[in-house]
């Protein structure tokens, strides 16, 4: 019978990491979510080889054009939806109750965390849960706004609605950069799953908790550009290695 880990599992260091740099705050990218079937926008086979997103996904496009873009979010946005919480969220919600770690900052905008049970979720892109009125700020959750197609209007005052998720060309919301940012300096353990660490300003946020003396762990297929200061870097799948050391910790942080 074939080996189907490299052994031993590296688990078993990174679950000391965790216990001697507290507090420790969580980074997950899309490799966190495409156990749940969600794609990887960004990967070879994305949605972006096939839908221009200069049309589809830009700020421009949807001040241009409103209802091309929310014909084509209400369509993928609403399987979004339908997708369930891996193993790997529930490991960090678990991970979270029994106090070890702090918070986890997410690229990702399908909301599986808060589904899973996290409490303190830092969505730095966006979510999909609401869309918003881009003048007053009136706020519709995202199954009133589809219900509304083929174009959600405010109904305060008119304007058509934007998925609160962060479209290429538009700022990230700063409220949570700022929480994010502070977070990542006052790690001890900054541990990075599942984000390749390509897309600023996220990326640089490991950066914050070393320029501090911190250290970081990064769990994630394939390469980034910050393995080389890593204390240890796992090449595996999030949900695996995320219950392994659900499993392998102590149950509480004394
Ligand atoms: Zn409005």
């Amino acid at each position: 019978m074939g080996q189907l880990y490299d052994a031993p599992m590296p688990v078993d260091d990174l679950a000391r990491l965790v216990l001697e740099h507290q507090p420790c705050v969580v980074l997950t990218g899309a490799g966190v979510s495409t156990e749940s079937g969600i794609p990887d926008f960004r990967s070879a086979d994305g949605i972006w080889r096939k839908y221009d997103p200069m049309e589809y996904a830009t700020i421009d496009a949807f001040l241009a054009n409103p209802e091309k873009v929310w014909d084509f979010y209400g369509k993928r946005l609403a399987a979004l939806g339908d997708a369930e919480p891996n193993a790997g969220h529930y490991a960090l919600a678990d991970l979270e109750r029994r106090g070890w770690i702090d918070a986890v900052i997410t690229q990702n905008v399908d909301g599986l965390h808060g589904r899973a049970g996290s409490r303190k979720v830092v969505e730095v892109h966006g979510s999909i849960r609401t869309a918003s009125c881009l003048d007053c700020g009136t706020s519709l959750s995202f199954e009133e706004a589809l219900a509304a197609l083929p174009l959600p209007r405010c109904t305060n005052c008119g304007r058509a609605l934007k998925p609160d998720v962060v479209m290429f060309g538009e700022l990230l919301p700063e409220a949570a950069i700022d929480r994010a940012v502070r977070l990542a300096a006052e790690a001890r353990l900054f541990l990075v799953v599942g984000s390749s660490l390509e897309v600023y300003p996220v990326a640089g946020l490991p950066l914050e908790t070393l320029a501090r003396g911190g250290t970081v762990a990064i769990v994630n297929r394939g390469e980034t550009p910050l393995d080389g200061r890593a204390a240890l870097r796992i090449d595996g799948a999030a949900g695996e290695t995320l219950a392994a050391l659900a499993e392998a910790l102590p149950e509480r942080l004394e």
